[in-house]
């Protein structure tokens, strides 16, 4: 099969870890038969730089007219101080909202030979980890009105609001179920109602459509508070967790932290349409850019995320999350996950290596 894909590259690391990913892609394409065309965009600062935005139009006809699309990361000192309507990061807003990418999924995997890099004690992770977070994108108390003014108890009081609808809610628990077919065929649906109405909504809802759509998968629920807890407490219960936009943002990034490795962890977000948006959780780096040490890992990840996810390949999804496996087993690692007695390489190195094992 042929599969035209967009490549954002972005700035700082974004060139060195999007060419990372795509030496491993070539090695998919070569094993299992596929093309994978590839399409370079700008993004971020390096447009800032070149055309004067951070989303130029031609950026967003790429991504639409293409299969799916691979980002870098955007931003750096350079365009700190940029006017807050041109910075980098009103480019990434920009795409996900071209796209109509309502759903973010965030990965959270600790790995097996990775279990030390955690914060958390060796027993609670030694088996490895892998929490994937599903958050609903463009809704919730983000998008909800707002307001302040200066009449209540004599004083300034501000508001926002947290407002879903019956739709936004089925949308997204699709988006969990088809995950969790492939997987352990349950969700955990996180919501807060024991107390708000949009939760007593969201829940009802997540319910009633799994129920009838999704009969094989198992939904339970769990309060916000006592999720962050078990996070923490007992990481290896949870698999796929469908949640909120304002619940989702704060536990992914918990979730992240039980890692112990920014430089692992991919993401994906997706719409109606089978064309996604892959990225590594991780900014652009500015500190290590150019200097070939950085981990390649994330992205790698983040495009087996787009094989799997966007064009329904879950055996090629396999053989680069074998690979990844079999590479740190060998006992090879970048500087951030680096550890005594393990032998150190660079961005380029790493990827080569994960791509001689497909
Ligand atoms: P960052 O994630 O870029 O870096 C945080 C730390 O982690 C740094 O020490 C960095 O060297 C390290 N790190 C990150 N990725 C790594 C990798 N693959 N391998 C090895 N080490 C890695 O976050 P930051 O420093 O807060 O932000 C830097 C820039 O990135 C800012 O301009 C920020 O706005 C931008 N940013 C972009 C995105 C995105 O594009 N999605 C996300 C977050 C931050």
């Amino acid at each position: 099969m042929n599969y035209n894909i967009v490549v954002l590259d972005g700035d700082g690391i974004g060139p060195e870890i999007c060419a990372g990913a795509i030496k491993v892609l070539d090695a998919v394409g070569k094993k299992f038969g596929h093309t994978f065309n590839y399409t370079h965009k700008l993004i971020g600062g390096c447009a800032i730089d070149a055309c004067g935005k951070p989303l130029p139009e031609d950026t967003v006809e790429a991504c639409l007219a293409s299969d799916s699309v691979l980002l870098g990361a955007v931003g750096g000192y350079k365009w700190d101080n940029m006017p807050v309507d041109i910075r980098p990061e009103k480019g990434l807003l920009g795409i996900r909202k071209a796209m109509g990418l309502y759903s973010n999924i965030r990965p959270a995997k600790l790995w097996k030979s990775l279990a030390k890099a955690s914060p958390l004690k060796y027993e609670l992770v030694k088996d490895g980890v892998e929490i994937i977070i599903v958050r609903e994108l463009t809704g919730g108390i983000y998008f909800g009105e707002r307001g302040k003014g200066s009449t209540l108890d004599g004083g300034d009081f501000a508001w926002d609001t947290e407002k879903y609808s019956v739709k936004e809610i089925e949308r997204i628990t699709k988006i969990a179920c088809e995950l969790a077919l492939k997987r352990s065929k349950k969700i955990i649906s996180v919501d807060k109602a024991n107390v708000l109405e949009s939760s007593r909504l969201w829940r009802k809802t997540v319910h009633e459509f799994a129920a009838k759509n999704y009969p094989e998968i198992t939904v339970e629920d769990m309060l916000v508070d006592n999720t962050a807890m078990q996070i923490v407490k007992n990481p290896a219960q949870f698999d796929v967790v469908v949640t909120s936009n304002l619940f989702g943002d704060i536990l992914s990034d918990e979730a992240a932290q039980v890692t112990g490795s920014i430089g692992m962890l991919a993401s994906s977000s997706l719409g109606d349409s089978k064309c996604g948006l892959y990225e590594p959780i991780h900014g652009s780096a500015p500190d290590i850019a150019g200097k070939d040490i950085a981990n390649p890992i994330a992205t790698i990840l983040a495009a087996a995320m787009m094989l799997r996810d966007s064009f329904g390949l879950s055996a090629e999804y396999a053989a680069i999350e074998n690979a990844v496996q079999s590479v740190l087993d060998s006992g090879v690692r970048t500087g951030d996950i680096m550890e005594e007695g393990m032998k150190k390489v660079g961005c380029s190195e790493m990827a080569k290596l994960i791509a001689e094992q497909i």
